[in-house]
């Protein structure tokens, strides 16, 4: 993957000096550069919104992250003894996905990189420490793809030999990109740590990434980095989500899932997981204020009790339980998952009784 090329990088003056801003600074030389008191006071100016989040995403901003920097999320707590965190590495990234829930979650859309990276790894060590033998699962790529700048920040080099120190600890790195550089360099150190670092990749239809997923890699490209992933010696994490239910969706996914079961090595996947797509009414805002003539909202939604709308849930069930039995054709079943889904949709979907027994565990 080409390197991110950014118009114009802002600053934080209290970590100009830091060796990580630095470093990124000599790699992107000729940038221009305006020294910012506070990444959160960016404010892009343009025409229009639609204007407003292209001309964000041209930009890249260095920061340090105040406050937590891993982050404990609730959804599944306590499954099988093991604690979820995120990680906060960065806000935003370079591409421009339709449904990215970042653009109403942030105040803005410039990519930020946090640079604050000992800080990072120290609360990430402190909270594996204080877990004593419970397991601990920590996913990079919430607010910010986790691999989208790595070419650029190194920070997975970091993260896979930390965790090469603590096997009853678990990263999930999630991405869409191609910038495996520095995990395929690392493969040793991750043999030796145990497999307990996942690269998972969002697959989407070409169609759909063409449609909704602006500036990313091709399906393609995502796949031939997983299978060298693969062949470094890591687990892989297949992440289908959101799936959007456009015309002809179960031909085209069928013909995806065929592609990739066929292409990359079935027992270096750590896990599937299944996602509908799933809006809060504030991204539906954005969504219409950017493009008006996007389909993505056209569908039969209903609001869930999290506020987020969904598919019509019978219209959910039969999306999961088509892909379920297609990938289960190929795949032990017992790694698929649904995401953000409730007990009750899981046993329609006919994914057995026992829910608990099938949420994900990257430290199985
Ligand atoms: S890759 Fe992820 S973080 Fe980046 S725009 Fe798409 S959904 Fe948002």
């Amino acid at each position: 993957m080409k390197t991110f090329y950014p118009k114009k990088i802002f600053v934080e003056y209290g970590i100009a000096d830091s060796p990580i801003t630095l470093r990124i600074l000599t790699k992107l030389p000729e940038v221009p550069i305006e020294y910012i008191d506070d990444y959160r006071k960016i404010a892009i100016q343009g025409d229009t919104i639609n204007g407003v989040f292209k001309e964000s995403k041209e930009c890249l901003a260095l920061a340090e992250k105040r406050g937590e920097m891993v982050k404990q999320f609730r959804c599944r707590e306590g499954i099988r003894g093991g604690t979820e965190y995120n990680i906060i590495h960065g806000n935003n990234c370079l591409f421009d996905c339709e449904y990215c829930f970042l653009q109403s979650y942030l105040g803005n859309a410039v990519p930020t990189v946090f640079v604050n990276h000992d800080e990072m790894l120290r609360e990430i060590r402190d909270t594996i420490l204080s877990s004593g033998r419970k397991k601990s699962l920590f996913h990079a790529g919430e607010l910010c793809d986790a691999l989208a700048f790595d070419d650029l920040t190194d920070l997975s080099r970091k993260l896979v030999l930390l965790f090469s120190e603590f096997p009853q600890a678990s990263l999930e790195l999630r991405t869409k990109t191609t910038n495996i550089d520095n995990v395929i360099d690392l493969s040793a150190r991750q043999k030796a740590g145990e497999g307990n670092v996942v690269v998972s990749w969002t697959f989407t239809p070409q169609d759909s990434i063409d449609l909704y997923e602006h500036k990313t890699p091709s399906l393609d490209e995502r796949l031939e980095a997983a299978v060298k992933v693969q062949k470094a010696g890591f687990l892989i994490g297949l992440c289908f989500d959101p799936i959007i239910r456009c015309d002809g969706w179960f031909r085209k996914y069928d013909a995806m899932v065929t592609k990739l079961f066929n292409r990359l090595d079935h027992t270096k996947i750590k896990f599937v997981s299944l996602g509908g797509f799933r809006f809060l009414s504030s991204l539906a805002n954005v969504i219409r204020e950017r493009d008006p003539n996007s389909d993505i909202l056209l569908g039969e939604f209903v609001p869930c009790v999290d506020g987020k709308y969904r598919y019509f849930r019978p219209l959910r069930v039969e999306i999961y339980r088509k892909l379920w039995n297609l990938i289960r054709k190929q795949f032990n079943d017992e790694k698929i998952s649904l995401c953000m889904e409730s007990h009750e949709v899981w046993n329609e979907v006919g994914a057995g009784e026992n829910t608990k027994a099938r949420l994900p565990d990257l430290t199985d």
